[in-house]
């Protein structure tokens, strides 16, 4: 990955509308099994990275947020917003872009849209989550919240874990018809619901992603069965949260990075020694996952930098020899390196 000093330092960039092309061209269903596949490579390999919770910046409606990493040859970041306050001015809740770059120069060699991406790696992040821990033959799911990340988490529970229904909630009707229509040929029997209640119906896997800046309770303590698995996406920022406490005291909690995950997720309402199991020790079988049928399992996301970065690796790898990018002129290279200035007195016209 290095690059060479006669190279000229263009930086591949690929925009939303190549990110789509990249999706369609692969299939978005292999796309998430893939991208699946590369996160658990570098779950295993979690020791190895730097890691840091991510840096936020909160304000009242929202928070922006720099989420680094790098396992010594690469290093990568995302910026990433969550404005749940958004959808109502016509505008996303979450976007993102993101950089890859090589730690040997510290040139970026990869610049890309990650609003799409971050849809796409978040589901694929959850299906391997329940890959090891939801119960045996689970094949139906709760969906609450069916905004912008909905059908991307359901795609994924399909492609990764064989699910065959999916029974949709949310509070604002219209956004479950969207999801409903966009699912309609996606394979799937897609059920909607008019309440939380009906939407867990029968369900093994309660998907609760909803956006909304308070402690809310999504899910009610007396309405979580024993065996089930709950994959909790939208509570991922400091007084943003889903599940009634109750059930964290009943479930057997799994966390991305516990520092982080302490801060933003589900878990930030428990005492700080609150007993957790780290996704990557379950996928490196040093923990146990799922222990019996009667368990809760619980996945706390809150989305830690090692999935984008593995989304950046993934991207890198995918675009080359074909046309989803463009190449970008965001580096000064002049021919002599200590040169800066007489390149840019050569320029002038
Ligand atoms: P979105 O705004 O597009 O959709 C959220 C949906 O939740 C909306 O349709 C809204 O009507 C619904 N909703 C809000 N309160 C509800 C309630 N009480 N009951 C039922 N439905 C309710 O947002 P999105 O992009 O789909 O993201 C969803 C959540 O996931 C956000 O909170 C976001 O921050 C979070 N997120 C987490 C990760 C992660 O890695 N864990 C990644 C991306 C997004």
């Amino acid at each position: 990955m290095t690059t060479t000093p006669s190279e000229k330092a263009l930086v591949p960039f690929v925009s939303v509308d190549n990110m789509m092309r990249l999706v369609h061209s692969i299939g978005i269903e292999t796309m998430l099994r893939d991208l699946a596949g590369y996160v658990e490579d570098d779950f295993k390999r979690w020791e190895l990275f730097d890691k840091t919770p991510r840096v936020a910046s909160h304000s009242e409606v929202g928070v922006i947020e720099l989420m680094p990493t790098s396992d010594g040859e690469a290093y990568g970041f995302k910026y990433v917003n969550g404005h749940p306050k958004n959808t109502s001015e016509g505008l996303q809740t979450v976007t993102a872009f993101g950089l890859l770059a090589d730690v040997y120069t510290g040139y970026p060699v990869l610049l890309t849209e990650m609003t799409m991406l971050t849809a796409l790696r978040t589901a694929a992040t959850s299906a391997m989550a329940a890959k090891y821990l939801a119960p045996k033959g689970a094949d139906t799911m709760a969906m609450i919240g069916n905004g912008a990340q909905s059908e991307f988490q359901t795609l994924a529970m399909k492609a990764i874990c064989g699910l065959k229904t999916v029974r949709l909630f949310d509070k604002d009707p219209a956004a479950t018809e969207k999801c409903a229509r966009n699912l309609a040929a996606a394979g799937i029997d897609v059920v909607r619901c008019t309440s939380p209640e009906q939407a867990i119906e029968g369900a093994q896997i309660l998907t609760t992603c909803t956006a909304d800046k308070q402690n809310a309770t999504i899910l009610s303590d007396n309405m979580v069965g024993s065996g089930v698995h709950i994959n909790a996406i939208g509570g991922d920022c400091p007084g943003k949260t889903e599940l009634a406490a109750g059930i964290l005291d009943r479930s057997d909690v799994f966390v991305e990075f516990p520092p982080q995950t302490r801060i933003e997720g589900e878990i930030q309402k428990m005492p700080e020694d609150f007993a957790v199991t780290e996704l990557w020790e379950v996928i490196t079988g040093a923990k146990q996952g799922r222990r019996d049928d009667k368990q809760i399992t619980l996945f706390d996301s809150v989305g830690f930098a090692i999935e984008d970065f593995s989304a950046l690796r993934y991207i890198r790898d995918q675009i080359k020899n074909t046309e989803f990018f463009i190449d970008l002129d965001m580096l000064a290279d002049p021919d002599d390196p200590r040169d800066l200035f007489g390149m840019l007195q050569r320029s002038k016209v």
